[in-house]
């Protein structure tokens, strides 16, 4: 049988004996050593491929909870705000579970792998003159008098639900990484992963706590630059947030473990991006190797990590957002006709 983080974490959770059960098959995603990296780099890198959740983002983890508190409370419908993957998740989910699922997303700011998913499970999907600062602002008004669950990260159980990738990790390491790379939009998941950091190590099951590394985009910096940023700008659309709102909750992970919030520039996320897919077979979509860009920042700018256990959460698979890959990979694509002598000569002087 498939393990299941609802059974599996459950005395870790906010389960109760009237929590109905609910799993896609979330959680349990492999943390991969990088091959060519850490020689590169004389660290240990692990990336934790949390693009192999059922609907490609780490949001499967929170969601997962998330709507079976909704069922526990009898409700029937959730609504979020989404720069795209939570609306995927919530569709998903929804749609399994019989809910009455509405999406508030940006007009035109959706990758399309995200868009398209929302419209397969079949979620009512608003698009709105607007950013995703925005869009949330307006599920917080419309939620209650039309009796939705909010299902965006300000709901708690999103956060519970996501602390379990935490957990994972030191199971699948036998201890905590030193460091930790994470990207940084609405400021939930780091909040996530330091609570279930804390709470294994609490547990004793772990005995030290890494240092957290907050990633955010140049143009989307908020937790860096200290300030509501209005009209935020990155291609890394999940992290295209200015207003985040775990930002406090962030603010006090990166404090008490030590670490930063830093911010890396478009470049250097696709950089990164096809660094990762060119040396270690991953394809991530650009929010995530917003992670690895960071690490590269930091050891350019003199950091030492030699010998250091480092994991960069890579939060969503690449596939979501093909229309930005396309652009700036080249396509060197040779067309011949079926005759393999011509076949061979165009590999031959490709
Ligand atoms: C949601 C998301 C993020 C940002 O996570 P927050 O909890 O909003 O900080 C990063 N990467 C991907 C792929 C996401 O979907």
């Amino acid at each position: 049988m498939q393990k299941n983080l609802f059974n599996y974490y459950q005395k870790y959770l906010p389960i109760n004996e009237n929590t109905p059960f609910v799993s896609i098959g979330e959680g349990f995603t492999p943390l991969v050593k990088s091959e060519n990296l850490s020689d590169k780099y004389n660290c240990n890198i692990f990336f934790k491929l949390e693009g192999s959740n059922p609907s490609g983002s780490f949001k499967d983890r929170g969601m997962f909870l998330t709507v079976a508190k909704t069922l526990e409370k009898k409700k029937k419908k959730i609504i979020c705000a989404s720069t795209g993957n939570t609306s995927a998740s919530a569709a998903a989910y929804g749609a399994r579970y019989n809910l009455e699922t509405v999406v508030i997303i940006p007009k035109g700011k959706i990758a399309l792998g995200k868009l398209i998913q929302a419209m397969a499970y079949g979620a009512k999907i608003i698009s709105i003159n607007g950013n995703f600062d925005e869009s949330l602002l307006a599920v917080k008004e419309i939620s209650d008098s039309l009796d939705f669950e909010i299902v965006n990260s300000i709901n708690p159980y999103r956060l519970e639900g996501q602390k379990t990738a935490a957990f994972e990790i030191i199971e699948q390491l036998g201890f905590s990484p030193d460091f930790q790379f994470i990207p940084v939009g609405n400021a939930g998941n780091i909040s996530s992963y330091w609570k279930g950091y804390k709470q294994f190590y609490d547990s004793k099951i772990c005995n030290e706590l890494p240092v957290l590394y907050g990633v955010q985009a140049d143009g989307a910096a908020p937790l860096v630059d200290n300030k509501i940023i209005k009209n935020p700008d990155t291609i890394a659309s999940a992290i295209r947030i200015g207003n985040p709102a775990s930002a406090d909750l962030a603010k006090d992970s990166i404090n008490e473990s030590s670490g930063e919030f830093m911010k890396v520039s478009d470049e250097n996320i696709l950089d990164a991006q096809k660094i990762i897919a060119r040396k270690e077979g991953i394809f991530c979509e650009p929010a995530s190797a917003a992670s690895v860009a960071g690490l590269i920042k930091l050891i350019s700018k003199g950091y030492d990590f030699s010998n250091k256990n480092i994991v960069c959460i890579l939060t969503g698979n690449g596939l979501k957002d093909p229309e930005n890959a396309q652009q700036y990979l080249q396509s060197n694509i040779i067309k011949t006709s079926s005759d393999p002598d011509e076949i061979k000569e165009a590999i031959l002087k490709y």
